[in-house]
């Protein structure tokens, strides 16, 4: 039970279903607690999201030892896109509830590297596969060093 929304966690949402290796995604870097993929509706180039290997659907359901992996992830992931796209702007957002605007319930922290005044809109525009997965490289290449 999710003590805002009181929705059950779905085993089946897109992400736990990344989790379980059924369907693709353009991976960045995983650790045990850890996994984080190029969001395919970027809000602008370079839109990465991390998320729990834990089954939370949002942050008040998330264990602390999976927010502190949650946030050291999120770190590399954004020293590496200011490295690759060479600028200092990166937004880190996370939605709680349907309300807020939250359409996947597995926690996740996105990372984009843009500025509040010019984000893109949320999970409207697919982006090209290709360039994702280029991007994701670029990406993976910098966290590994
Ligand atoms: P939320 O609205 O829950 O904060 O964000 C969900 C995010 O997941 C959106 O930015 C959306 O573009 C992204 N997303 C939705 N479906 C998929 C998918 O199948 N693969 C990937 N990589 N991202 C997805």
């Amino acid at each position: 039970m999710n003590q805002n929304n009181h929705v059950q966690y779905d085993d089946n949402n897109i992400f736990a279903k990344m989790l379980k290796g059924e369907i693709p995604y353009h991976k960045v870097f995983e650790d045990d607690k850890t996994l984080a993929f190029m969001d395919i509706m970027p809000q602008a180039k370079g839109h990465v999201l991390v998320i729990p290997k834990q089954k939370a659907i949002e942050l008040a359901d998330l264990e602390p030892e999976y927010a502190a992996a949650v946030l050291m992830t999120a770190k590399k992931v954004m020293q590496a896109q200011r490295q690759v796209f060479e600028r200092e702007g990166i937004i880190q957002m996370q939605l709680n509830g349907s309300q807020a605007g939250q359409t996947v319930f597995h926690y996740h922290v996105h990372l984009i590297p843009s500025s509040i005044h010019e984000l893109g809109r949320h999970a409207v525009t697919q982006a090209d596969q290709g360039e994702l997965a280029d991007l994701a490289q670029q990406l993976a290449a910098v966290i590994a060093g």
